[in-house]
């Protein structure tokens, strides 16, 4: 049978919405952009929040995804699902995990050369941006999709580089099998009427899954994280039932973070939606105190505070 490539599935206007929007496509399915903190850390300006959570450099971070389609179309979302839907993804001819990292680590080198003349790069952190440390498997899509993640991410070790997988969590058979140095779940409901609401899709169980499937990575030795993306009016008004949620994973830590007013969301969401960062604080509080997690950091400019499983938890 004649295999269809994702890439042949794409409209020239879709592929030059991706572009314009930074994404630089690799091979078939899969894509790197380099964030607004790589280019600000390149200039000494500082590093994103998961700089002060987790000690990752921005300037050696490569962000990106094996697949740039979604299975879930969240209200949230700024990047352009309407035009990425699952549906599209059938009968893919998938590039290999070496590929793609060969093509995504030669990408972001040619992105980060053209900072090589200006005044205001800093060179030492220039040099050390030509050997990445870090891949942050998120990008636009949902990683989980494609199907030889495992290897993807054990390609990535093998070149001395760790990982972040961060999913939303529909695939917990795909969980299972890969081991990450972080493994994040985006969890944004409390239940599945609010969870179809805000995701567009019917996965709840299956989330459920993976929240106990997380529990067992935590076990064997991966970093677990739930990321809570907060959306004022939505669903920031029920921190037990998230606590219960966290309870039935167990994992390091929890992000709770403030949905941004950015890119295709705007379609989507009012800027009202938008919480403030003392809304989030207080918020992520009370899903501590229900939980038996302690706040342990926060970032102000990217309106997120870490929680900490509590020792012995
Ligand atoms: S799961 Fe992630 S990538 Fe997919 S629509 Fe939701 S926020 Fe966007």
């Amino acid at each position: 049978m004649q295999r269809k490539s994702v890439n042949a599935g794409l409209s020239p206007d879709i592929i030059a919405t991706l572009k314009r929007q930074g994404y630089h496509l690799v091979g078939k399915h899969s894509a790197v952009k380099p964030c607004l903190w790589l280019k600000k850390s390149l200039r000494g300006e500082g590093l994103c929040y998961k700089g002060l959570f987790y000690g990752i450099k921005s300037h050696c971070c490569v962000q990106m995804t094996p697949s740039i389609f979604c299975n879930q179309r969240c209200l949230h979302c700024w990047r352009p699902i309407e035009i990425l839907n699952f549906e599209d993804v059938t009968d893919v001819e998938w590039d290999t995990p070496a590929s793609i990292v060969d093509g995504c680590l030669r990408e972001q080198q040619r992105l980060i050369s053209g900072y090589k003349g200006a005044k205001t790069t800093d060179l030492k952190a220039l040099d050390e941006a030509r050997a990445p440390k870090h891949a942050a498997i998120s990008l636009i899509g949902e990683p989980t999709l494609y199907p030889h993640l495992k290897e993807l991410v054990e390609e990535f070790h093998k070149r001395g580089m760790t990982t972040f997988v961060v999913t939303n969590g529909t695939k917990p058979e795909v969980l299972r099998r890969i081991t990450p140095t972080q493994l994040y779940l985006s969890l944004n409901a409390t239940h599945e009427g609010l969870y179809r609401k805000i995701s567009g899709a019917d996965f709840w169980e299956e989330i459920k899954e993976s929240l106990r499937v997380l529990r067992r990575k935590d076990e064997e030795g991966v970093r677990t994280v739930i990321r809570i993306t907060c959306v004022e009016g939505l669903n920031m008004d029920d921190a037990e039932g998230y606590a219960s949620l966290v309870k039935l994973a167990a994992p390091a830590f929890v992000e709770v973070k403030a949905y941004m007013y950015l890119g295709f969301s705007r379609l989507r969401l009012h800027r009202d939606a938008m919480p403030s960062h003392e809304s989030v604080r207080r918020f992520a509080a009370e899903i501590a105190e229900a939980a038996g997690y302690k706040v342990a950091k926060e970032s102000e400019t990217s309106r997120v505070v870490l929680l900490a499983r509590a020792l012995g938890g």
